[in-house]
């Protein structure tokens, strides 16, 4: 199966590294152009210059913005589908974590992982529905293992990725019939940069390779060509799904 995603343009938010590079370099590949985004204005234009080296015939427009802004989110988006779009593939991947205790987590360390990782996600979505008009269009929401499984030192995470899950279902059912599917990704443990502390912690470590039916990290190449399925004709019939793209761990643990 040769996926096409030609005469598509891709807003990929927090793309600038990790699995949202990954997933806009395997977009470009599927001849979509991409719209780039992070908060980092700096390394976001060197991944941009990176993209366009390696892909000479796409088109990579960069669009810098703090997502957890997100009562100036409308006005961002609208610049950027004016600027760049129309858009027709969504993918909500920007997020972050706060790992401290659930009994010594500050609210405004709570409140700022929900921002980015949950409620920015409802406000692009709503204003992607928006400028759809009816015309069809692919959301990607990238959740995580966490949304299910609970892990110590990370309750803001866990209940932000839980409720993007039920987030991603409403949203589904309720545009089914606009022509929006609406999925999301679960990653397991992927080597990034929002993991790299796990990854030099021994004890971590060793419990990913022990624990993980695989035996080992995931890697963002991993993630992103799920996204990139989802994103084409060849899911049109897939709404409303979770999968979990983790090497066994929901299987097993
Ligand atoms: P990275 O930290 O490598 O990349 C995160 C990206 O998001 C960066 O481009 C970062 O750029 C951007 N970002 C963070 N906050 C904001 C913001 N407020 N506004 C705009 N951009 C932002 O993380 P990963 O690639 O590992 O994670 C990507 C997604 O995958 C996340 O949603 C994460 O929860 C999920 N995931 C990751 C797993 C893993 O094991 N790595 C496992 C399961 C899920 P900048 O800081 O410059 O803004």
């Amino acid at each position: 199966m040769q996926i096409d995603l030609s005469n598509k343009t891709a807003l990929i938010t927090g793309s600038s590294k990790g699995i949202g590079l990954s997933i806009a370099s395997k977009m470009l590949k599927a001849n979509a152009d991409v719209i780039l985004n992070s908060r980092n204005n700096d390394e976001l234009s060197e991944t941009a210059n990176t993209l366009r080296e390696n892909f000479p015939e796409g088109k990579v427009n960069s669009a810098p913005f703090d997502l957890s802004e997100t009562k100036d989110i409308p006005n961002w988006f609208e610049q950027v589908s004016n600027n760049y779009g129309p858009i027709q593939i969504l993918v909500n991947n920007a997020g972050i974590t706060h790992r401290e205790t659930a009994k010594d987590i500050k609210q405004e360390d709570f409140n700022r992982v929900l921002k980015t990782n949950l409620n920015a996600v409802l406000v692009i979505c709503q204003e992607f529905f928006l400028q759809l008009q009816n015309r069809p269009g692919k959301i990607i929401n990238i959740s995580s293992l966490i949304s299910n499984l609970a892990r110590e030192t990370n309750v803001a995470y866990a209940a932000s990725k839980g409720a993007l899950n039920q987030l991603t279902r409403t949203l589904a059912i309720e545009w089914a019939t606009n022509g929006i599917n609406v999925n999301a990704i679960a990653p397991g443990f992927i080597h990034t940069d929002l993991t790299e502390s796990l990854v030099n912690d021994e004890k971590f470590n060793h419990w990913v390779k022990t624990r993980v039916p695989m035996s080992r990290w995931g890697n963002p190449d991993d993630i992103s060509s799920t996204a990139v399925f989802l994103a084409s004709s060849e899911a049109d019939y897939i709404t409303g799904q979770i999968i979990y793209v983790d090497g066994g761990t929901i299987a097993t643990i």
